[in-house]
């Protein structure tokens, strides 16, 4: 047991590097990290939304550069801002499972993840997963993939940082474009929390893979 909690704050700590390590994608080789696309393409997903203000903010950004994103979304948001729900999936992109109430799956049981994950699947239905935090169990996965037999877990494989408030908008911005590349998921965040890095690195990390030839797509492969 000892070892296996020092493998978690193992995996929590290469977590927050701005680039995800090869070892944890062979630790959990069941997750999906990267894509090889065919061009130039950057997957970008956004998370924990839709809310007013940030997502039609991020929405605003997609359609300048005729980008489609994956919105990964919490169930009581969709609740909360059906409006803002609407308007992602008008807009093109695809949206993906995000919980109904952002658990964590290393401290829930796996019956109350897997119910918490249904609820949220009547709202977004789909085939695409993201675990909160990047944390669920292999009890869980296999439950959820009981579930959903075709259910993509989706990881990301760089890490903008613009949830952490000790982070400037500048550094956050620098993590996006320095660490990117073709067929990699960029994890940005549609929350008031992560607003003042996102509104200054989104639009200009875009800007810069535009002139550098990408693409962006979305996961709804
Ligand atoms: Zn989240």
């Amino acid at each position: 047991m000892k070892q296996f909690s020092q493998l978690k704050d193992l995996v929590a700590k290469v977590m927050y590097l701005a680039k995800t390590p090869w070892l944890l994608k062979k630790i959990y080789p069941q997750l999906t990290w990267d894509i090889k696309p065919a061009g130039r393409c950057i997957y970008l997903t956004f998370d924990d939304g839709p809310i007013p203000i940030v997502t039609p903010f991020v929405l605003n950004i997609l359609k300048q550069y005729n980008a489609k994103a994956t919105f990964f979304c919490i169930g009581d948001n969709i609740r909360k801002h059906p409006d803002v729900f609407e308007q992602v999936k008008a807009d093109g992109h695809a949206v993906g499972n995000h919980t109904y109430n952002h658990l964590k799956g290393w401290v829930t049981d796996d019956k109350t993840y897997l119910d918490n994950f249904l609820l949220a699947d009547e709202l977004i239905g789909g085939n695409l997963f993201r675990p909160p935090y990047g944390r669920v169990r292999r009890s869980q996965t296999k439950l959820l993939k009981q579930a959903k037999p075709d259910l993509k877990l989706i990881m990301w494989n760089v890490l903008s940082g613009d949830f952490d408030t000790n982070l400037s908008p500048e550094k956050c911005l620098a993590n996006a474009i320095d660490n990117t590349t073709s067929g990699d998921i960029v994890l940005f965040h549609d929350s008031l929390k992560a607003f003042d890095r996102l509104e200054y690195a989104l639009p200009r990390a875009m800007e810069y893979w535009a002139g550098q030839g990408y693409i962006f797509n979305s996961l709804a492969l």
